[in-house]
């Protein structure tokens, strides 16, 4: 078991694969992109396999990959097949844009990957289609409609925007009187670039709630996971979850299980905070696998409290972008 400094079992991984992405969402990144990674800064697919299987040996059982767009990365299910291999590996999930998705969707189910997030900020095309600046709607719609129809466990991310997506809130809960899929509402989190700054947010999960509970008089919370970081309801009628995330309110710290890796190999013990050490140097560097393990353990050792307490080693947490994090 992978214990932090505040008694905090950490099972999780978010593994990021790539900081590349097809789409622009204007909250995630600036128009033009940002200054990717070189193919040699990022990990090969042996590297992240090999970190995948040293941290589920040490405690991880739950892995979600992301990026950057996963799928922009041709050897994904090589890497994906491989951390299957690991024995104490109990979860492998995906968070995508659901762009390129469609033609793995059978091997994905081959490999017995039940879990996808799918990003998507409108239910509406043009909506959608401002906000990530590119022309993917249908595609997106249909790899949606599809994964939810093949059994996969579907959760649409949804941050919320202020002036950009507030009117679609309602009409992508509708889905879910036709689909079995879970819709969670995000706060938005000033990570773009840098192009944003602020202290405070109009739609934090209080005003999402109210919201949603406005039109959905019949709203009702349901008991959650002790590490989940979203709020869960159930609306009449309706066959799958909502969740809000008070991602930027931060309240759900004390029960943190999380660790990040990022495409370029820094380790995040606290998305708020800087990146503790970089294992793709240590990998390089020919470490032994106990040096590794050791200082993963080290970093985990010594984790902030909170957000807000890592937040104060990185004064320039919100100048980067999600697609280099994971999210
Ligand atoms: N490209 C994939 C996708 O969009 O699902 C995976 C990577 S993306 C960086 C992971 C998650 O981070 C997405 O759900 C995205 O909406 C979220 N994200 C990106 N920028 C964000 C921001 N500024 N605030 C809150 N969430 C953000
Ligand atoms: Fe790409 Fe995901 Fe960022 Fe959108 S949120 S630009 S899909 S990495």
């Amino acid at each position: 078991m992978l214990i932090d400094n505040h008694y905090r079992n950490i099972n999780y991984l978010r593994l990021a694969v790539t900081d590349r992405c097809n789409l622009r969402c204007n909250y995630c990144m600036p128009s033009e992109g940002i200054a990717f990674a070189k193919k040699d800064e990022l990990m090969s697919i042996e590297e992240l396999s090999k970190i995948g299987e040293l941290l589920v040996q040490m405690g991880i059982d739950k892995i979600r990959i992301t990026g950057g767009e996963p799928f922009v990365r041709k050897d994904l299910m090589v890497l994906l097949r491989n951390l299957k291999n690991n024995e104490g590996l109990k979860e492998l999930s995906i968070t995508t844009n659901a762009t390129l998705i469609g033609p793995y969707i059978d091997e994905l189910k081959e490999l017995g990957i039940k879990d996808v997030n799918v990003s998507m900020d409108a239910i509406n095309k043009d909506t959608f289609e401002r906000i990530t600046r590119r022309d993917h709607y249908d595609i997106v719609y249909n790899n949606l409609i599809r994964l939810i129809t093949e059994g996969f466990n579907v959760r649409i991310n949804f941050i919320v925007l202020d002036n950009q997506n507030v009117q679609d809130i309602i009409p992508i809960l509708e889905l879910q009187k036709r689909y079995p899929v879970s819709v969670r509402f995000l706060e938005e989190m000033p990570f773009n670039g840098g192009s944003k700054k602020f202290n405070t947010i109009k739609w934090d999960y209080k005003a999402i709630f109210a919201h949603i509970s406005k039109a959905y008089p019949s709203i009702q919370l349901i008991p959650s996971p002790k590490t989940s970081t979203s709020i869960n309801y159930k609306i009449t009628g309706h066959k799958g979850n909502v969740g809000i995330i008070p991602s930027f309110s931060r309240t759900f710290c004390g029960s943190c299980n999380r660790l990040r890796i990022t495409a370029l190999g820094d380790v995040i013990t606290c998305l708020y905070g800087p990146p503790k050490i970089n294992l793709r140097d240590t990998i390089r560097g020919d470490s032994s696998e106990y040096n590794i393990k050791r200082a993963i353990q080290q970093v985990i050792g010594n984790r902030a409290a909170t957000g807000f307490e890592a937040q104060k080693e990185h004064k320039g947490v919100f100048d980067n972008s999600m697609t280099s994090i994971g999210g």
